[in-house]
């Protein structure tokens, strides 16, 4: 690798993060609405990672051009972005309706209001990473879980388009369980805005595959690129670490935290992987599991017999 691209890829990550932080800021100063702000600030984050990885990968062979499932990736984003909607309508319906039943406001009034903004931020992390973590650590314990997760895992490689690789429903209950508790404890719209920036501003770097070098101690503090894909891993006696998705606070407190560079990743995906390639049949995979993996089994003692 020459000397320039090797400067830059210890810049990949401060810059692009808090790049896309001080766009996003400035996006919002000029008071267009703040939902399709965040949905613009979050396609040119995703277009800006995709065009660098063509040009810093981390693992040429993971390119995205050669992903045959990167067209089921961005059906799958826009999946993604109806759900967290959904949900978000979900919630504010929840709340109209036992508004007056909680407090005057529809919430608990137990929010700081009176800090600065980025120390409700700050505050409102800790609230989404505890919650999002226990959410997460659910899908990969319990298996009647696992069906609405998986689809997040069925890959062969990580770049960019992953990121947003959920299924609707998965989206829907992590706006339920990421919003739901801050909405309740009364933070404000704001918060809840600069919390999902956060959330797609990381998970678009920590699933790209542009490179990013970093020092030790960052994988130990923030759900890093390299972090991230060990919770990906295919071999899931190490996979199931590294849940929670802004900070590493939980995963250290809860035992799960496993550092990037002390395990060497060879590949990203699942095993069993039972979900097909098109985008109907995937949709429809958490309602079909059972069948889905009998069909599975089968297929693989046919394979093993001939
Ligand atoms: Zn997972
Ligand atoms: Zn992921």
């Amino acid at each position: 690798m020459n000397k320039f691209k090797s400067v830059a890829a210890w810049l990949t990550f401060p810059v692009i993060l808090t790049g896309q932080i001080v766009a996003f800021e400035h996006s919002l100063s000029l008071g267009f609405d703040p939902a399709l702000t965040l949905l613009a600030n979050t396609v040119a984050n995703v277009a800006l990672i995709a065009l660098l990885e063509l040009w810093l990968p981390d693992r040429p062979e993971w390119r995205w051009t050669r992903d045959g499932q990167v067209v089921n990736d961005a059906v799958h984003g826009i999946g993604t972005a109806f759900g967290e909607n959904l949900g978000r309508s979900a919630l504010l319906i929840f709340f109209a309706v036992i508004g007056g039943k909680l407090a005057a406001q529809g919430n608990l009034e137990l929010w700081p209001t009176d800090w600065p903004l980025w120390g409700q931020v700050l505050l409102a992390v800790a609230v989404v990473d505890f919650c999002d973590y226990w959410k997460h650590r659910t899908y990969h314990a319990w298996s009647f879980a696992w069906p609405i997760h998986a689809l997040h895992h069925n890959m062969d490689r990580m770049h960019v388009f992953k990121g947003a690789r959920l299924h609707f429903l998965e989206a829907t209950i992590r706006s339920l369980v990421v919003y739901g508790p801050l909405a309740a404890l009364g933070a404000s719209a704001e918060v809840l805005l600069w919390i999902a920036a956060l959330m797609n501003f990381g998970g678009n770097l920590n699933h790209s595959n542009l490179m990013q070098k970093l020092p030790r101690f960052v994988h130990a503090m923030f759900p890093t690129q390299k972090a991230h894909w060990l919770h990906h891993n295919k071999d899931y006696s190490r996979g199931a670490c590294n849940f929670a998705p802004l900070t590493m606070l939980f995963d250290h407190m809860f035992g799960t935290f496993r550092h990037p560079l002390d395990e060497p990743l060879h590949e990203v995906g699942i095993v069993p992987d039972p979900i097909p390639s098109n985008i109907p049949a995937q949709l429809a995979s958490p309602f079909l599991w059972p069948l889905l993996m009998w069909r599975n089994t089968r297929r693989r003692s046919v394979e093993e017999n001939s």
